[in-house]
């Protein structure tokens, strides 16, 4: 998808904010920023952002829980929170208001560009429906003719050994726990062992070699890319 959506982001410490701002505007995103929820709800409604990365502890009227909830209730604009403790994380999950995502500061650039890029990737309209080819390494993996290439090279996968790793692929850069992967690639309905998942990466790796940039993360699961 094209890189320049629109990112609104709203948070009050200026250092977060450059932080936010310059690594959304290096991987190309069209970035506004500003540090009042009120201003928020007026930009939003004039600029039309596709993603709003949206900070909870703000100052005067609106915090951002206010602003997400004000937002929700006119349209479905996808909301990264920008949390700055577990207590915040507790609210942002207990209240169910339909953010996306959060991420807890302090926060790396490398996952919070992986989280927007998720969350824009799950909003597009009808994402799986087009074909895309997905470079990794000196590895290609092709949806439209559900083939995976390793320099150049068709690779024969099975079916769930591909959607594995086209699932890792949609998610380049998150940690994906075993049970996400379970989730994502077996459905909801699966009731076995999740070591299955290791089995399958086990025979992607074999398969496609140490050039798939596949990493293990102990006691978590595994990342792509
Ligand atoms: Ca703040």
């Amino acid at each position: 998808m094209p890189n320049d959506a629109a990112v609104l982001v709203v948070e009050d410490d200026p250092h977060i904010a450059e932080l936010v701002s310059m690594c959304l505007t290096g991987a190309g995103y069209r970035v506004r920023v500003t540090a009042s929820g009120a201003n928020a709800l007026e930009l939003s409604r004039q600029e039309r952002p596709r993603l709003v990365v949206l900070d909870i502890g703000l100052p005067g009227d609106l915090d951002g829980l206010e602003v997400c909830r004000r937002l929700r209730a006119r349209d479905e604009l996808p909301v990264l929170f920008l949390t700055a403790r577990d207590a915040e994380v507790d609210r942002v999950v207990g209240l169910e208001l339909g953010a996306d995502d959060y991420v807890t500061k302090p926060f790396s650039p490398r996952e919070l560009l992986a989280r927007v890029r998720a969350i824009l990737r799950r909003s597009e309209p009808a994402p799986r429906e087009s074909p895309t080819t997905f470079s990794l390494g000196e590895v290609e993996v092709d949806t439209g003719r559900h083939e995976a290439r390793r320099c150049g090279t068709p690779v024969p996968l099975t079916t769930r050994e591909f959607d594995l790793l086209v699932y890792l692929a949609e998610n380049q850069g998150l940690v994906l726990s075993r049970r996400q992967l379970l989730d994502g690639v077996w459905g909801g309905s699966w009731v076995g062992d999740e070591r299955t998942v290791d089995v399958h990466v086990g025979q992607l790796r074999k398969k496609l070699g140490p050039d798939l940039p596949l990493a293990t993360v102990w006691g978590v699961g595994y990342r792509l890319g």
